[in-house]
């Protein structure tokens, strides 16, 4: 078997690998939605910035998820979008959609 052939067979990422994944990826997007809805309830009639900022950050986050699943869809979930090296597993396991290796990360979350 070539190279080539190697490469397309076994994809970077398992198929075992992606849907743990995802199993991360749902249960952070689970758990957002829950505490968005959680926000929602309690803040019909509060104009609260804080609690403005924090559906912002909710948002953000879910769609950081929502990347990240596109990332697994092509391949390229796990991988810093910086300089493209595979982001530590256990990174990965604390935060499933982060973008970035913790070298590019910077001060920044994800
Ligand atoms: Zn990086």
């Amino acid at each position: 078997m070539s190279r080539d052939a190697a490469a397309r067979t076994a994809p970077r990422l398992e198929r075992q690998a992606a849907e743990e994944a995802r199993g991360r990826l749902e249960h952070a997007r689970g758990t957002r939605l829950v505490q968005l809805r959680a926000l929602t309830e309690t803040g019909q009639s509060a104009d609260d910035h804080l609690m403005s900022a924090q559906r912002d950050a909710i948002e953000r986050v879910l769609k950081e998820i929502d990347e990240a699943f596109a990332r697994i869809e092509a391949g390229t979930y796990g991988l810093c979008l910086a300089c493209a090296k595979p982001v530590p597993a256990e990174r990965l396991e604390i935060l499933p959609y982060t973008r970035h290796c913790v070298a590019c990360r910077g001060g920044q979350a994800g």
